[in-house]
């Protein structure tokens, strides 16, 4: 334990050293740092905070220092998240690479591939973005039918994916591809590393009701990929693909359904003590919402300490996933009530809380819907019997 002490009194002079003023204090859309080949910083804070977390490994804390991580114990990356909480430290890097394409590579990827891609995803060298996705399989993602026929030393993709974040701006994108159309559904996919630099890709963004870019569509034709850019056992890119959603669903719950203050905290700021006595229905329901992330924070920090301990989180991510994202949801509907038409600025400003609520209705569907969650909570949490 005094080890611990004394480690996070370690962590605690760093930070206070080394993570710059701007990055500190509550996010906005432009302190994200995707990195890549072709990232332009935002600003030198951004670029220092970067650099200085990547030289320490900081940015993927908990993997092997052989392969640029801090090779942390998850006690100590739990003190490290705290730290950085207090200090309300921006992430360096918001990076699909760290959160979901990284574990799998430890898990699955042989150890070529580990040197190879998990140091420059550390140093968020290269933006990764995910291609799970088709016009016809989301929900149902062994639908899937973008191909890849291997020929030769070379796997030649043709196909199409759709709702792939930042597709349009990443360098290389993971995702699963069918290699073996005569297998049965599960057993006939790959996962596969793709350069979207290479000829034959095309990456076209799709505008959101918000005015934004975040997804976009991409197109292989003929595309050439080589042959060890296969990650696990060919026909075998399900299982790969599937311990890599534990973390995403995990990921997305744990983002503590977006609470910066308690909802009954902005009430009184908004409204004022006199006028929420005069809306009792509007009060009990933000109540009811705050005990709800009461109940919802000790499931996370349960989680958390079972992680620490060891026990692997497995199917119970769904229920991150499904309870972080729905109460994200709820809690903006509340802000919006709160706010009146105040709250109606979709044009971004002070108050984004309409913009942000469109964010988490999205996500209650990213990574998988509410309703896949709930399924895999009934089937692999709660083992009830299928219809
Ligand atoms: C913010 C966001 C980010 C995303 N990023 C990516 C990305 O980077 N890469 C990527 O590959 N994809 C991404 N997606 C796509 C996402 O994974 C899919 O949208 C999602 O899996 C749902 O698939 P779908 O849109 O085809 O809907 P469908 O599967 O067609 O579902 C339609 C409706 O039917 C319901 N439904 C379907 N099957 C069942 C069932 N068995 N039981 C009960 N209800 C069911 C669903 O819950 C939903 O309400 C993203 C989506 C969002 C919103």
């Amino acid at each position: 334990m005094s080890d611990l002490n004394s480690f996070r009194g370690e962590v605690r002079g760093w930070l206070a050293e080394n993570c710059p003023p701007e990055k500190r204090g509550p996010m906005r859309e432009d302190d994200h740092c995707f990195g890549g080949r072709n990232w332009q910083f935002k600003n030198e804070a951004q670029r220092v905070w970067l650099d200085r977390m990547a030289r320490r490994g900081w940015t993927a804390p908990e993997w092997p220092t052989g392969y640029g991580g801090g090779g942390l114990t998850g006690a100590e990356a739990a003190i490290l998240r705290e730290e950085m909480t207090r200090i309300e430290a921006h992430p360096p890097l918001t990076s699909l690479g760290i959160w979901m394409l990284g574990p799998a590579l430890l898990r699955f990827g042989a150890e070529e591939q580990k040197r190879k891609y998990l140091p420059g995803i550390v140093r968020g060298e290269i933006w990764w973005a995910q291609g799970y996705s088709e016009p016809n399989a989301g929900s149902d993602l062994v639908s899937l039918q973008t191909r890849a026929e291997l020929v030769g030393d070379e796997f030649i993709v043709n196909g199409q994916k759709i709702w792939t974040s930042y597709g349009h701006k990443a360098d290389c994108l993971f995702g699963l591809v069918r290699t073996e159309p005569d297998r049965p559904r599960h057993e006939g996919l790959s996962f596969l590393l793709i350069d979207l630099r290479t000829p034959g890709v095309a990456a076209s963004p799709l505008r959101l009701i918000s005015g934004s870019e975040h997804f976009s569509q991409i197109f292989f034709d003929d595309v050439h990929v080589p042959k060890e850019n296969l990650v696990g056992t060919r026909g075998r890119g399900w299982d790969v693909a599937k311990y890599l959603l534990l973390f995403e669903r995990q990921m997305i719950g744990g983002m503590k359904a977006g609470e910066t203050i308690r909802l009954s905290e902005f009430a009184l700021k908004h409204l004022g003590q006199e006028a929420l006595r005069a809306e009792p229905l509007l009060r009990a329901r933000v109540a009811e919402f705050d005990l709800e992330m009461a109940a919802f924070e000790t499931l996370v920090e349960r989680y958390g300490e079972e992680a620490t301990a060891g026990v692997a989180l497995g199917a119970k991510s769904s229920m991150l996933k499904y309870f972080g994202t729905e109460l994200n949801v709820k809690r903006h509907e509340l802000m919006l009530s709160i706010l009146g038409t105040a709250g109606l600025n979709l044009d971004g400003g002070d108050a984004k809380t309409a913009l942000d609520w469109l964010g988490a209705l999205a996500n209650r569907i990213g990574g998988g819907t509410s309703e896949i969650q709930l399924n895999v909570v009934a089937k692999r949490v709660l083992e009830l019997p299928g219809s």
